[in-house]
């Protein structure tokens, strides 16, 4: 990644500030363009993309994002890759992708319909700026290390972030993945974790239990950070830490509330695949602009 110039004191401070407020405003915005793609199929993965849109404004957003990418080139060679092994998400990443202008914001009304180049699951093929088809969970975090592996082979100084979630900790081939990516001291390679508690069959914890997820993960040789996933400021202070560490690769621990900005999609009984009723997507909207809660 290139380092901004530096600069010091209380100008530093205020353009911080500035920057911080200008991701939250594009988390905003890709939660709206969820809700408005989520209208349009009258489904989607509502929850989590709301949950997990202060993640990736943080990495995606145009001018701000941790992400070094050419929007109008999205094959560009030094970009940095960001894989979405959790295809289910692809809602949360076109609309990060709109907010990074890797596609055009008129095209998130084709969501899900014939022809578009943006289905419902994720898929390379279709999506610029889609690294993998993901769907089949638990292989993000291994094509992740192979690329680390190949970039670093090749001097090129682009990173590797692979999106999984907590679910996906189930999986043995991301802890596969995960050995091997320590063994090769990959600092190119990122993982971030959505621990949103939930999962296809019901809460994590529930399910098969992942905690303590941090120490899992320093186990197995990485360096972990862990923030609340919904506080932007949090996100780029561990980002920050984690551009400084070399020598090995670094997990960045998200726990972000499912619906997170919308009230009564926040309380709602928490479902995988979270139903919204048609009136619903407008009121939806309405909240995230209301007051800052
Ligand atoms: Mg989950």
């Amino acid at each position: 990644m290139t380092s901004p110039t530096t600069v010091t004191g209380p100008a530093a401070a205020a353009g911080h500030h500035e920057r911080i407020a200008r991701l939250r405003a594009a988390a905003t915005r890709i939660r709206r363009h969820a809700l408005d793609m989520g209208e349009v199929q009258g489904q989607g993965y509502i929850g989590q993309a709301l949950g997990v849109a202060d993640v990736l404004a943080v990495f995606y957003a145009r001018g701000d994002g941790e992400l070094r990418l050419r929007p109008d080139d999205p094959h560009w060679d030094g970009r940095d890759r960001f894989l979405l092994s959790i295809g289910h998400y692809a809602i949360a990443l076109y609309a990060a992708l709109a907010e990074a202008g890797t596609i055009p914001v008129t095209e998130l009304a084709t969501y899900g319909s014939d022809d578009s180049r943006l289905p419902m699951s994720g898929m390379a093929s279709y999506t610029p700026g889609m690294e993998i088809s993901g769907g089949s969970l638990g292989h993000g975090l291994g094509v992740a290390c192979g690329m680390g592996l190949g970039l670093r082979h090749r001097g090129n100084p682009a990173r590797v972030v692979n999106l999984l979630s907590d679910g996906e900790l189930d999986e043995g081939s991301t802890w596969e993945a995960a050995m091997a990516c320590a063994h090769h001291g990959l600092d190119n390679v990122i993982a971030v974790v959505d621990v949103n508690g939930l999962q296809a069959d019901g809460p994590t914890a529930g399910v098969l239990r992942t905690e303590p997820v941090t120490e899992k993960w320093r186990a197995f040789g990485w360096n972990a950070e862990r923030v609340d996933g919904n506080d932007v400021a949090a996100l780029v202070d561990a980002l920050d830490r984690i551009r400084d560490h070399t020598g090995g690769p670094s997990v960045l621990i998200c726990d972000t509330r499912v619906g997170r900005g919308v009230g009564f999609l926040e309380t709602r009984e928490k479902a995988h695949f979270m139903p919204v009723a048609a009136h619903e997507w407008q009121a939806a909207r309405e909240q995230l602009e209301g007051p800052a809660r």
